[in-house]
């Protein structure tokens, strides 16, 4: 028998001078960073975040919490790491993952492909399973205003075969 969850995540970090900018592992020039306790990958964040909430399994910031100092700085694909064990342990795969950035700028379309190389080898999985897509919030709200960047994301997880 073949089980099947879903679970969707999101997430949102502020945009400030003096941090680098990293999406999918992966850092993008840009004027501005994102700012958080770890490496703040706004992206990858928003995909453990689904992958988590398709096994009912809470979300990040209860396995990794921002007070804890460990978490310092993070690289976040440590972090999915983590989280992909986590659902492995429990006989869970991954079926395939969608997501959107959600950015007025910098242009992320060029950098795409290689944040899907980066996370399908961490989860080793194919790249035609991890889909990450990018969009402008059309200059309206904090998002428009540059002020941050979003993400959206979608999990589908498989047990059995
Ligand atoms: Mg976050």
């Amino acid at each position: 028998m073949l089980n099947i969850r879903i679970g969707n995540g999101y997430d949102i970090h502020r945009l400030v001078p003096g941090r680098p900018l990293i999406l999918g592992g992966i850092e993008i020039y840009h004027t501005v960073g994102l700012l958080g306790h770890s490496d703040a990958d706004v992206l990858t964040h928003g995909i453990m975040d689904a992958m988590l909430g398709a096994l009912s399994l809470g979300d990040i910031g209860h396995y990794f919490p921002p007070t804890d100092p460990e978490w310092a700085g993070a690289n976040s694909l440590v972090l999915l790491e983590k989280v992909h064990d986590l659902i492995q342990a429990k006989g869970w795969r991954i079926g395939n993952i969608d997501s959107v950035i959600v950015a007025e700028k910098p242009k992320l379309k060029p950098h795409l492909l290689r944040m899907r190389e980066k996370l399908a080898t961490v989860l080793g999985v194919d790249i035609e399973l991890v889909s990450i897509k990018a969009t402008t919030n059309e200059q309206l709200g904090p998002v428009g205003r540059e002020e941050g960047i979003a993400v959206y994301a979608v999990a589908l997880l498989f047990q059995g075969s």
